[in-house]
């Protein structure tokens, strides 16, 4: 109260923003390294998992579970590290003991099958999916495709058991969109994309590229293209610094010009720790509806915090490329 009192002039105001710095700031900063480092025994290994929300409301420690179905793939992406000829054989009787450890000690926020091409190994997803739904139908399961096999998953038996279908598109033009993928057999052609329409379940994933979706106009058309098609869900990524290309083709959120776009609101944002998020409504001109969202790691070089768990063909690993825990 007597410091409150005593913010009158500029020096004591100036001192009393002093005594914050040097005495609040540190405390705060312990408080968040103290809690960040949070973690949850699994298979002897300390997994590091988030106990706040975005909002950073605190709830029971969970983790995003990825799974990395093969490295096998159609396509041959410039910005991939992950696709190759090799077939590769899926461990089911492992990753169903890794998933069912994990369930009994932290809550599983989603679970996204991955590749590689996970189509390429179709009878292994439905398993995992039937797996999965059984023990708690609660989980969200997305799939991230190419969409080359887009025509195998339009089965009722799978879609009422996903949360939704991650589909890799990069550009609107079809012959553009076929180059980003180097191969014209490697990805959903827009025919596809259109029959699946109507099933709400897609949700296109464009990586944002220089030359190609890279600035306000071509975002912008982008979603007016699928949006009037009928697409709702979108989402901008902005690519990981894997290879060179990458790094001459990095594009951030801003220079895309994703936070201007016309007839859009801003609908959420959130930022907590390592990440930030901002989501988007919006209409086209023919009044149809869509949202996006944009998510920026700021300060998470290293994806061991970020709460996340990759079961990894074979073996459990703590993030894309930490440690194998079992
Ligand atoms: S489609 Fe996906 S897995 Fe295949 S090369 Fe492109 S980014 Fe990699």
């Amino acid at each position: 109260m007597r410091v409150i009192q005593g913010v009158h002039s500029g020096t004591e105001y100036s001192s009393f923003l002093w005594l914050i710095a040097r005495r609040v700031l540190p405390l705060l900063w312990i408080i968040e390294v103290v809690t960040m480092l949070k973690s949850v025994r699994l298979f002897g290994a300390n997994v590091p998992v988030k106990d706040r929300d975005c909002t950073g409301m605190k709830v029971e420690p969970f983790v995003n579970f990825f799974v990395r179905m093969t490295d096998l793939c159609c396509a041959n992406c410039a910005f991939c590290k992950y696709h190759s000829e090799k077939s590769q054989v899926f461990d089911m009787k492992k990753f169903k003991m890794a998933f069912d450890e994990i369930r009994s000690v932290m809550w599983v926020n989603k679970l996204a099958l991955t590749g590689g091409e996970p189509t390429l190994c179709l009878d292994d997803v439905f398993a995992i999916v039937d797996y999965v739904h059984k023990s708690d139908p609660e989980i969200p399961i997305t799939i991230n495709t190419n969409g080359r096999y887009l025509k195998n998953l339009d089965k009722k038996r799978f879609l009422d058991k996903i949360y939704d279908i991650a589909l890799s598109v990069h550009h609107y033009d079809e012959e553009r969109n076929s180059a980003i993928f180097r191969s014209d057999e490697g990805h959903a052609s827009i025919q596809d994309v259109r029959k699946f329409v109507g099933k709400n379940k897609l949700h296109i994933r464009c990586n944002l590229i220089k030359g190609q979706i890279d600035n306000s106009i071509e975002v912008a058309k982008f979603l007016k293209f699928f949006a009037d098609m009928g697409i709702q869900d979108f989402g901008f990524v902005s690519m990981m610094l894997v290879n060179k290309f990458c790094k001459d083709h990095f594009i951030s959120y801003k220079e895309s010009g994703l936070e201007s776009q016309p007839s859009t609101r801003l609908t959420r944002k959130l930022a907590w720790r390592e990440c930030s998020c901002k989501n988007f409504l919006g209409y086209t001109d023919q009044g149809r509806l869509y949202r996006y969202y944009t998510r920026t790691d700021t300060n998470n070089p290293n994806d061991k915090i970020a709460n996340k768990l990759v079961f990894d063909v074979a073996h459990l690993k703590l993030g894309f490329n930490g440690e194998v825990i079992i």
